[in-house]
């Protein structure tokens, strides 16, 4: 087995990896970034609704099990970025109180070991990192904070009518805080209509690649293997530290050595190599002693909706610009939460013929295309709580399990209900509701939770496994619940917190 040597291992280069190897690129440390896929192929296809939405082009085609044993392709992906290269880059904080202990309708969200002043900083210098514009004063829910880095996008004509409106019905609507480079500028984001799910032809959202990896790479010390699959960790004898990462890169094993090893797998594949690198020392699994290596995943309950309306051909291309957060905290009449509902992206002819294919085959594209033409899309999202049993595990064979019945389902069915009574009142004939229910694993989070005690978490408050002292696992692992909000900005703040503590120490 070929061995190599560096000072740090950094595995995957999504929000977590590639935020981390861009804030230690200038440490003049040695670094390896290891990742499983290949850079996103810059072509026509990036851009092309078929190419992506049935073809599948950039999807991971690897299988997992669900809870029945039942196969499915995750909605994940894997490349140089990591699914940020797909993301819609609405980059939120998470809320004050998600970092404290809140009563949901179907349970209690669990508070965080950090209050939202400690992330704050990071949260900072994560918006610059990723470019990101918004405005501050609308959103009823938004925690303390200074100026955006950048002004919010503003509303297409058609969206600003419909954010008229939704003041006149009462509600606050807010500028959704989007990661976009130079929008409107030369060679900048041309805010078009294949930005959520699509790669960037123009590198012009601000991703993981684009703002982490590819600045880390420009300095020497840092080394980037794509194609390269950690496939275990190896522990000294004592079970005390890691020795080595295990990569299958070219179709051998090879071994590399670093007294630092950084796990940012994404929340399922993270756990999944954990578990899978049990040894003498740890039977069921690395940094398992508190038995929740892989429990708790969430990844939010989520409903995409459409209003529509026969006679308003909806003339907006960049339509992702508007957040309601009025029900984020409490529901209308309920005293629990409910969640988030913003805009989304143009749904194209033949998205919508992949999903409806699946109720009713045959129907032809001309008449989706007429429909999506005449629609206006949100999303709707609750958030997910942890529950032991929605867990990731490893098959015998090396296959990933994925064990997950979704909860919350009151306040999302709640929000839901609320989201259509807007669309209603907005005056669209009818609205229309999907969603990819468990198999949605997009915001995936959780399986690695970070706490003070190590009975009840897997990692410090640092991201540092209780268990080994050399082995950190930046990504969405740590969530300890999954608030309302995506993801990603939480995730990139905390790789740069974790950064400096790593710098420091
Ligand atoms: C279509 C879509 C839209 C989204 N929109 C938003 C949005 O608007 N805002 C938001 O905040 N979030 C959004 N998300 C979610 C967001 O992308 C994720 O929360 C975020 O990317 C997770 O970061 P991560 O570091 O945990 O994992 P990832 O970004 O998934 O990165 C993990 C990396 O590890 C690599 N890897 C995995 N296993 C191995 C291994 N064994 N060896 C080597 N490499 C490995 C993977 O290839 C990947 O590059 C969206 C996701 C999708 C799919």
């Amino acid at each position: 087995m070929r061995a190599s040597h560096f000072d740090l291992v950094i595995i995957g280069t999504g929000a977590g990896g590639g935020t981390m190897a861009q804030a230690l690129a200038g440490s003049g440390a040695r670094i390896l970034v290891v990742e499983r896929g290949e850079f996103v192929p810059n072509e026509d296809q990036n851009w092309s609704p078929e190419a992506v939405w049935r073809d599948l082009r950039y999807r991971a085609t690897e299988h997992w099990l669900d809870e029945r044993g039942e196969s499915f392709v995750p909605y994940t992906h894997y490349g140089v970025g990591g699914n940020t290269k797909f993301w819609g880059s609405v980059l939120y904080r998470l809320r004050c109180e998600d970092f404290q202990e809140v009563a949901h309708a179907d349970g209690v969200s669990p508070a965080w070991p950090i209050d939202y002043e400690t992330l704050a900083p990071y949260y900072d210098r994560a918006e610059h990192l990723y470019h990101v514009h918004g405005e501050v004063g609308d959103d009823p829910t938004e925690p303390p904070r200074g100026p955006f880095p950048h002004p919010a996008i503003p509303h297409a004509r058609g969206m600003a009518a419909i954010v008229a409106q939704l003041r006149a019905q009462g509600l606050h609507p807010s500028a959704l805080p989007l990661g976009l480079l130079n929008p409107g500028a030369p060679g900048g984001c041309v805010l078009c209509n294949t930005c959520n799910s699509f790669p960037c032809k123009l590198h012009a959202k601000s991703d993981a690649e684009v703002c982490g990896i590819r600045e880390a790479i420009r300095h020497p010390n840092v080394t980037l293997w794509t194609g390269a699959l950690a496939q275990r960790l190896v522990t000294g004898h004592d079970g005390t530290r890691i020795e080595a990462v295990e990569i299958v890169r070219h179709g051998q094993v090879e071994r590399v050595e670093a007294p630092l090893v950084v796990v940012s797998c994404g929340a399922v594949n993270s756990a999944a190599l954990l578990l899978r690198s049990a040894n003498k020392e740890h039977p069921a699994g690395l940094a398992n002693s508190s038995g929740l290596v892989g429990r708790r995943y969430m990844a939010h309950l989520a409903t995409m909706m459409q209003g529509f309306h026969p006679f308003r051909v909806n003339d907006t291309v960049f339509q992702k610009t508007v957040a309601i957060n009025d029900f984020y905290l409490r529901g209308p009449g309920r005293p629990y939460p409910l969640g988030q509902i913003q805009s989304q992206g143009r749904t194209h002819g033949v998205m919508a013929q992949v999903v409806g294919d699946t109720m009713v085959p045959g129907i032809p594209r001309w008449a989706y295309d007429w429909w999506v033409a005449r629609g206006v899309d949100w999303l709707v999202m609750s958030e997910d709580l942890p529950r032991p049993e929605n867990r990731v595990t490893v098959e015998p064979d090396g296959r990933i399990r994925l064990s997950y019945s979704p909860n919350n389902a009151t306040a999302h069915q709640a929000l839901v209900a609320e989201a259509t009574r807007i669309l209603r009142r907005l005056g669209f004939w009818k609205v229309m509701t999907h969603s990819h229910q468990s198999r949605n694993t997009t915001h995936q989070c959780g399986t690695l939770v970070f706490g003070t005690d190590p009975r009840q978490s897997v990692l410090d408050p640092y991201c540092r496994t209780h268990d080994i002292a050399n082995l950190f696992v930046v990504d969405a692992s740590f969530f300890p619940s999954s608030a309302a909000v995506n993801p990603g900005l939480t995730i990139a703040a905390q790789a740069l917190r974790v950064a400096e503590h790593i710098t420091a120490s």
